[in-house]
């Protein structure tokens, strides 16, 4: 048996094995990798899909990630901060619709203004769904003041990637006032506030290397995180980033490749977390987001923005569905799932079972957690 079956067949693979199962890129191999993936997914969270629906609330950025096209030195776009009451009338329709759960995303501002509009948007999202809606806030480095006055006006989860879980790598990909540590000790802080932790990382990166993405899987667990959002790198034109990785184009396959196996990887190690299919996959296949399921992910983000904001909201080139609707995005995925004999979570909050066991054992052990 070759050592990648073996490993296959353990229960779970061991640290030292991450990097061999990442770097196995044969067809015949990234084929079994993956089927053991959807494999560990059915049995741990089911053959369920979870939609959250994806606010990209406003493009305004404090900082300046060489990676990304809404970074504030970008002067090529046109900056946005979506109306109170466009965010309500879609989180409303969410609602009707089915959706458990909704986020809001955007670049990152500290001021009181931001915090005050994030507070006034979860109270207000939450007594429109009568506490049903679930949100995830992906807003950035906060202070500890701000996290908790969120959790308490009703956000419980939080994202925030790391990107790379090795300082190195991430000081050649930021300026140097922005730390890594500093990044890192965020999600301490939320986890410690009480919210359900995500993180995750760029896939692909140049000069990344399949050990540091196995030690990305490793950092994941260390710090208790519940919920991975991760995709693949794609260059953005007007981004210092923008020739990073030659013949980008030639290499669209292996870097969705790449990017499967991270999730299979991750799905078997982690086992039981909620995994996001990003949607830089579909960027790379019409069908990456399906792709990502069949490779061990469990939920998907389906973009809510207006079009008529979408193509300022651009973080790397190719985004799709820039002109679709909610309606049109929600009836294109739903029937390609179906077609995998995939349900979808309706009305359900789709929480990380992780999280849940975690919870339950705490409670046990009589860890009470309170918003206060
Ligand atoms: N500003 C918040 C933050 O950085 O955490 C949230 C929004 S930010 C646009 C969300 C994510 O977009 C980042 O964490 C980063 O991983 C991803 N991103 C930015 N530029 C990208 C690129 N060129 N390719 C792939 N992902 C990218
Ligand atoms: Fe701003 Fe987030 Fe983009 Fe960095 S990744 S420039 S913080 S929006």
């Amino acid at each position: 048996m070759s050592r990648h079956d073996e490993i296959l067949a353990k229960p779970r693979p061991d640290p030292d094995d991450l990097a061999v199962l990442l770097g196995a890129d044969a067809p015949a191999e990234q084929a079994s990798l993956l089927a053991a993936a959807y494999a560990v997914k059915v049995r741990q969270v089911g053959p369920v899909v979870y939609f959250r629906g994806l606010f990209e609330l406003s493009n305004r950025c404090t900082k300046d990630c060489l990676y990304c096209g809404i970074r504030r030195s970008n002067l090529n776009l046109e900056r946005y901060t979506i109306p109170v009451d466009e965010i309500l009338a879609g989180a409303r329709w969410a609602y009707e619709q089915g959706y458990g759960s909704v986020v809001l995303q955007s670049g990152e501002r500290n001021d009181p203004a931001f915090v005050d509009l994030i507070t006034e948007l979860v109270t207000k999202i939450r007594a429109l769904s009568r506490d049903q809606l679930v949100i995830t806030l992906s807003l950035g480095e906060q202070s500890e003041d701000t996290y908790r006055t969120w959790f308490r006006a009703g956000a419980e989860r939080y994202l925030l990637r790391i990107e790379t879980s090795d300082p190195d790598l991430y000081r050649r990909l930021h300026p140097a006032d922005h730390s890594w540590e500093r990044r890192r000790d965020c999600l301490r802080l939320l986890h410690h506030i009480g919210y359900q932790l995500g993180s995750g990382v760029m896939i692909g990166l140049p000069g990344q290397r399949v050990e540091q993405l196995a030690n990305d899987i490793l950092f994941f667990e260390q710090e208790q995180v519940v919920m991975i959002g991760m995709g693949p790198f794609i260059p953005h034109a007007d981004t210092p980033l923008r020739d990073s990785i030659r013949n980008f184009a030639w290499k669209r396959h292996a870097q969705l490749a790449l990017a499967l196996r991270m999730i299979a990887v991750t799905r078997l190690y982690l086992q039981d977390v909620n995994i996001a299919a990003a949607t830089a996959l579909q960027t790379l296949a019409p069908d990456g987001r399906e792709q990502g399921i069949a490779a061990g992910a469990n939920v998907i983000m389906p973009n809510l923005t207006e079009p008529k904001y979408r193509s300022s909201y651009r973080l790397y080139d190719g985004k799709p569905c820039l002109d679709e609707s909610a309606t049109q995005c929600r009836g294109c995925l739903e029937a390609r799932i179906a077609s995998m004999g995939e349900t979808i979570g309706f009305g359900q909050r789709g929480d990380s079972q992780r999280f849940l066991r975690r919870s339950f054992a705490d409670a046990a052990g009589g860890v009470i957690c309170q918003r206060s």
